[in-house]
């Protein structure tokens, strides 16, 4: 237990520590949510990867069961082959006694509005400071801003973290978080010196013990490098970040011909295809959504040897390496 690192988001939420685990499409379940609950960090359980509303009640009481601490629900509103009813899972999320909600993607102000309504704290995760902004004046408790190097869907303005936190913490007033990037102390203590409360990570949380994906599709971000993404989608403005493989080299390359529309790479990137991959542990099979940050991933420990890690480095480089610095010029001075 340390006071170092409370800041506006571990008082706003709860949390013991300033990250985050956001909403990860087929990993956001319940094990791994109930795990970084337990390392002391805010875990979300991934609305759309239950395929009804009435899985997801279960799957919120399977969690619930598994922690006494906070955990949230992510609900993302982005382009989808089957349109889900997102008022009924909106409607488990609130019926469920779900206190903390993280919206992503397109214009969330009916869930927003229906969740305070409701008394549950909504974090809004978004690319762009204008829609930071935008999301504010909705009413939501907290931003999550998501720079270029991120998994999944960043966005079209292509703005990495270095410019877009300290451009997103300029104006926005609420606590936020950075997102997009991170996976170490050093990224941490980074993001609060650019004017974040704290940190979500994705990919990083994904290579760990408690993730129910399969042990190949861990080794293979572990073996990735900083290089090792693809950007699918620009053509179609719904640019999504995607581990560099057979089939988003494939999708990249029938977008380079031009004129692509959906429908031709529909078949590549469908998510059940994906999940078939996964199945069958298949890191070629399917797209998978995994980002800049696998450079710096080389290990699979457990969500708590992960997290005391972080906030452990963390700790020693603003006491140490960060305060002798300060304290030199000072000692020169006097
Ligand atoms: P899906 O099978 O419906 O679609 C697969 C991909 O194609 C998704 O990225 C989707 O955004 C995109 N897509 C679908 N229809 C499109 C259209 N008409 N034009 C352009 N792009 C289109 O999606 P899924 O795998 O079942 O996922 C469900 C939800 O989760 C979607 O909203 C998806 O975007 C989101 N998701 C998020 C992440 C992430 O990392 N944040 C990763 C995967 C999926």
């Amino acid at each position: 237990e340390t006071d170092m690192l409370k800041t506006r988001f571990t008082e706003a939420f709860g949390v013991e520590y300033p990250i985050a685990q956001g909403g990860m499409q087929w990993v956001g379940r319940a094990p791994l949510v109930a795990a970084v609950a337990n390392a002391g960090a805010l875990g979300f359980i991934t609305a759309l990867t239950q395929p009804t509303p009435e899985a997801l009640a279960k799957e919120i009481a399977r969690c619930r069961d598994l922690t006494d601490k906070p955990f949230g629900v992510n609900l993302t509103i982005l382009p989808t082959i089957t349109p889900p009813p997102y008022a009924e899972y909106r409607r488990a999320i609130i019926e469920g006694g779900v206190k903390i909600v993280e919206t992503a993607g397109y214009k969330p102000q009916e869930h927003v509005d229906d969740f305070k309504a409701h008394g549950i704290k909504v974090i809004h995760k978004c690319t762009a400071v204008r829609h930071a902004l935008s999301a504010e004046r909705m009413g939501v408790d907290a931003i999550s801003i998501d720079g270029f190097e991120c998994a999944g869907h960043p966005g079209e303005d292509d703005i990495p973290g270095l410019i877009l936190i300290p451009a997103a913490a300029n104006k926005v007033t609420v606590p936020m978080l950075a997102s997009g990037g991170f996976g170490d102390g050093r990224g941490l203590v980074a993001a609060l010196a650019l004017g974040a409360d704290g940190i979500n990570m994705g990919t990083r949380f994904c290579v760990t013990k408690e993730a129910e994906i399969p042990e190949s599709f861990k080794q293979q971000m572990v073996a990735n490098d900083e290089r090792a993404t693809d950007l699918i989608f620009r053509t179609l403005h719904n640019t999504a970040r995607v581990m560099k493989n057979a089939v988003s080299q494939e999708v990249v390359a029938i977008e380079r011909r031009g004129g692509a529309k959906f429908e031709d790479v529909q078949h590549l990137v469908a998510g059940k295809r994906g999940v078939a991959a996964m199945e069958n542990g298949d890191t070629d099979g399917g797209i998978w959504s995994a980002g800049m940050v696998q450079g710096l991933i080389h290990d699979v420990p457990s969500v708590k040897e992960l997290v005391d890690r972080i906030v452990a480095e963390a700790e020693e480089i603003i006491d140490g390496r960060l305060a002798a610095m300060v304290h030199r010029y000072a000692g020169a001075a006097a």
